[in-house]
C-alpha cells in the first residue's frame, strides 16, 4: 500500500468542499460477491451479456432465474466489509455527501450510509413485467425463488437494471447533480466500462473535481481522468484513508 498516496487522499478529502464516492462490484468482492472479472466466480458460469440482458429475461425468465437465484443467495449471505464500513464512517464524520453505486447488493445501506444512489437498481424489490405489481423481496427466502406474481403468476424480475434497460430517472438526475457539484470523487472498485455509469467521474472531472481511484488494477480512467490511482484491495485502502483522516484532521 502506497502510504504517500493514502496521505494525499486524506488531505484531499479534508480540504474538499464536497466529497462523493462512486462504487462498483469490486468494493463487494471482499464481502464474497464476485465482480464480473473474478476468476472462478458466478460470472464464469453465467455470461452477463447472455444472462443479464433484458431480452434474455423476456424470452426465457426460467433460464435467467438460474443466475438470479445464485446471485440472491450470495447477497443474502453477504455482510459489509471494511471498505463499506469506512465509507459509512466518512459520512458520519460529515466528510462524505453521497455514494453513487452500480451495485445492487444493498451493502452500503447495511454499513450505515444514508445517502446512497442506486444507479443500477436494487435486489430488494421485484416487479412483474406483465401487470406491474411490485413486491418487497427482503423477506423472501432462497426456497421461495424464483418468485412469481400473486396476481398473474408470471415470474417476477428483481428491480435491477438489466443490460438494455434504462437507468432509473431519479438516480440519473441525482447522480448528475452530485457529480457536477463535488470537489472530490472516490472511484472504488469499478472497471469503468459500463455506460452511462462510467461518465460520472468524467463529469466530475470536467467540473474541476479531483478524481481518486481505488482499484486492484488500472482502468480506462487511470492516467486519463483519475488524478491518481491507489492500487490494492478496497477493504484495506479505504480504512487506511479513514485512519489517516482521523490522524490529521
Ligand atoms: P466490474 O466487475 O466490471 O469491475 C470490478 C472492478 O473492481 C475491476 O476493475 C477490479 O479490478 C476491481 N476490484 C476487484 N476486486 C477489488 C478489490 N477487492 N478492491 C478494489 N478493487 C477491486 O464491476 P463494475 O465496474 O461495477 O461493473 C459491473 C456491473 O455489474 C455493474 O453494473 C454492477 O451493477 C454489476 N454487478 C454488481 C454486483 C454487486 O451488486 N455486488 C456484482 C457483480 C456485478
Ligand atoms: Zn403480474
Amino acid at each position: 500500500m502506497d502510504h504517500q498516496l493514502i496521505q494525499r487522499a486524506a488531505r484531499d478529502i479534508l480540504h474538499s468542499k464536497k466529497t462523493i464516492a462512486f462504487t462498483g462490484a469490486g468494493i463487494s468482492v471482499e464481502s464474497g460477491i464476485p465482480d464480473f472479472r473474478s476468476a472462478g466466480g458466478l460470472w464464469e458460469k453465467f455470461d452477463p451479456e447472455e444472462y443479464a440482458h433484458i431480452y434474455a429475461f423476456q424470452s426465457n425468465p426460467e433460464k435467467v432465474w438460474l443466475m438470479l437465484k445464485e446471485m440472491f443467495s450470495l447477497i443474502i449471505e453477504a455482510k459489509p466489509n471494511p471498505a463499506h464500513l469506512g465509507l459509512a464512517e466518512l459520512e458520519r464524520m460529515g466528510l462524505l455527501s453521497s455514494i453513487i453505486t452500480q451495485n445492487v447488493d444493498g451493502l452500503h445501506q447495511a454499513a450505515g450510509n444514508r445517502h446512497v444512489i442506486e444507479f443500477h437498481g436494487t435486489h430488494r424489490t421485484l416487479s412483474c413485467l406483465k401487470c406491474s405489481m411490485t413486491i418487497d423481496g427482503t423477506t423472501l427466502k432462497i426456497e421461495d425463488l424464483p418468485a412469481r406474481c400473486s396476481r398473474c403468476s408470471s415470474l417476477l424480475k428483481p428491480d435491477v437494471v438489466f443490460f438494455g434497460e434504462p437507468i432509473p430517472w431519479e438516480a440519473q438526475v441525482s447522480s448528475l447533480k452530485e457529480s457536477k457539484s463535488c470537489s472530490v470523487v472516490l472511484v472504488i472498485g469499478t472497471s469503468a466500462v459500463v455506460y452511462p455509469a462510467a461518465s460520472i467521474p468524467v463529469t466530475a472531472k470536467e467540473r474541476g473535481a479531483t478524481v481518486i481511484e481505488i482499484n486492484r488494477e488500472s482502468t480506462p480512467l487511470t492516467n486519463a481522468i483519475s488524478d491518481y490511482l491507489i492500487i490494492g484491495p478496497a477493504g484495506e485502502i479505504v480504512p487506511a484513508i479513514v485512519e489517516e483522516v482521523k490522524k490529521i484532521r
